[in-house]
């Protein structure tokens, strides 16, 4: 065994340092499976102290690694491969401190999403930002992603719920970035902004402060199906133009809706409807009695096939089943599933859809559409078979076509997802040489030697052989579809 492996192993123990192939298996992917590659170990440290030992011993080797959390990237962030170590924070998902008062909390990175939430529940608070892999995914991977969610709509997303971090640089020194009092303070710079949403790129979150909400007074959810896409856009884009501010505005098309309604997150959506539309009010009882009789009279001026109203916590329950299983409701569809995420202005919606559905004939792949209509963020899902490689072609051609026509109508190639090593290729369809430098300068600051995550988000760092592949692959499929 070589030696910088004993001494992983010295440290952490045979149980938290993996390096059989067999063990390895579970860290080939993330949620983006069009891209497997196994890292040469694991480690599973549960303290700030450990993975700032795990850094010093990988700096002194000058080997690289990639942080972790649960793995449900869906873009290729938390995947290594060659001589890269991936450092899994899942253990590390202790609560440390509630603040209720102050409304704020301390957490480990490995606390789950949903789980913070569950730990406040009981006094009346909750934390916002809701990714719709909330009941796995954790905080550490929210904030490298910069994560939404179906009610970022209302309030925002994971950077306006971080108050402060506690950071181990690729050298394995500590910092500490914006504090209990929030980020910005008068006079310094706000670096934990610059932090979120870094993919993993800057170093590893063990500690983070994060925001907490008061629970509102009520809340309604209403759902509305409709006969056509453009009727379910047209009343979202009412709503808002009317002033509402829904903390939720969710859609899915018909495809999705059947794949839901005949799998096990069955919500009885309307299987005959071409799209449902998902509206959540919050705020004081009389305030939403007023705005969901202003929503209901958009539902009916778009004509509205039917309409239905969840006034208590188990009806709501069952109308969000739906949309939160649409991702894992699509494995009935076919063995793999490539989740896009673009964005386009919200106007444009329709034409981004029927733009989708062009491209999705063109290639001959099965496309899904569930999206959060209110931010004009888009998941066209595409169902493929990974073990045909002229489907799996087909489905990356695909894929890059959408992305562009997402720019071209004005919008960007991710609204909460990340670049990870999925958009390596298609970064520049956004940025120039001056503006990847730039960036590339300022995680320079955090990662001098290129080290931490290597290979994902700027195309220009070098990545370690295996994760390289990936773009190489796709330049070839590329090349072979234009061909055709
Ligand atoms: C079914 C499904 C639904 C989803 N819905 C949404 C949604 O609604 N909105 C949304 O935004 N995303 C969504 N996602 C994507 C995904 O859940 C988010 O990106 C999530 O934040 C990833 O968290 P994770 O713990 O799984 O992180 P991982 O996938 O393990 O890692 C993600 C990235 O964060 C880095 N990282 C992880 N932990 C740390 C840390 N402590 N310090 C530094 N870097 C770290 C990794 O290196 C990697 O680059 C969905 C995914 C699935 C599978």
């Amino acid at each position: 065994m070589p030696r910088l492996d004993q001494e992983l192993t010295r440290l952490l123990g045979e149980r938290r340092m993996l390096t059989s192939p067999d063990a390895l298996l579970a860290w080939e992917c993330d949620g983006f499976t069009v891209h497997k590659s196994r890292p040469r170990a694991v480690v599973l440290p549960e303290t700030t102290a450990e993975v700032q030992a795990v850094l010093r011993l990988l700096h002194a080797a000058a080997v690289p690694f990639v942080p972790r959390g649960a793995g449900t990237c869906l873009s290729g962030g938390p995947t290594a491969g060659g001589d890269a170590v991936v450092i899994d924070l899942a253990r590390m998902r202790k609560v440390l401190h509630i603040a209720a008062d102050d409304l704020y909390a301390v957490v480990q990175p490995g606390v789950v999403n949903l789980d913070l939430t569950q730990a406040v529940h009981h006094l009346g608070l909750h934390y916002a930002p809701d990714p719709s892999s909330q009941s796995v995914c954790t905080i550490g991977g929210n904030l490298a992603e910069n994560s939404g969610g179906p009610h970022c709509f209302k309030y925002g997303m994971t950077q306006d719920h971080v108050l402060g971090a506690t950071i181990v640089l690729p050298d394995g020194e500590l910092a500490h970035l914006g504090s209990a009092a929030g980020p910005r303070h008068q006079g310094q710079l706000d670096l934990l902004s610059v932090f979120c949403g870094s993919e993993g790129t800057f170093g590893i979150a063990t500690e983070i402060i994060v925001r907490l909400c008061r629970d509102q007074q009520g809340v309604r959810t209403l759902l509305a199906a409709f006969d056509s896409m453009t009727a379910a856009c047209r009343t979202v884009s009412d709503i808002v133009a009317a002033g509402l501010v829904p903390a939720a505005l969710e859609i899915l098309d018909q495809a999705t809706i059947r794949a839901v309604e005949a799998s096990v997150y069955r919500a009885g959506y309307p299987a005959d409807a071409a799209a449902v539309l998902l509206v959540e009010l919050d705020g004081p009882h009389q305030v939403i009695e007023e705005e969901a009789a202003e929503v209901r009279t958009f539902f009916a001026r778009n004509g509205a096939l039917r309409s239905e109203e969840a006034t208590d916590p188990y009806e709501r329950k069952r109308l969000w089943k739906g949309r939160k299983g649409a991702f894992g409701a699509m494995g009935r569809l076919n063995t793999d599933l490539y989740v896009l995420d673009g964005v386009v202005p919200r106007t444009r919606l329709e034409e981004a859809l029927a733009g989708i559905a062009a491209i999705g004939e063109r290639h001959g792949v099965l496309l899904t559409n569930v999206f959060h209509a209110g931010d004009g963020n888009l998941h066209p899902n595409i169902s493929y078979d990974g073990r045909d490689a002229a489907q799996t072609a087909r489905t990356i051609a695909a894929g890059r076509e959408i992305l562009q026509l997402c720019v071209d109508l004005g919008g960007s190639i991710s609204g909460e997802h990340g670049i990870g090593s999925e958009k390596l290729d298609h970064v520049r369809m956004m940025y120039g040489d001056h503006d990847l430098e730039v960036m590339a300068k300022v995680r320079a600051v955090f990662d001098p030697a290129g080290r931490c995550n290597p290979g994902k988000v700027l195309p220009q760092r070098g990545a370690c052989a295996e994760v390289a592949k990936w773009p190489q692959m796709v330049a070839k499929v590329l090349d072979v579809e234009e061909r055709r």
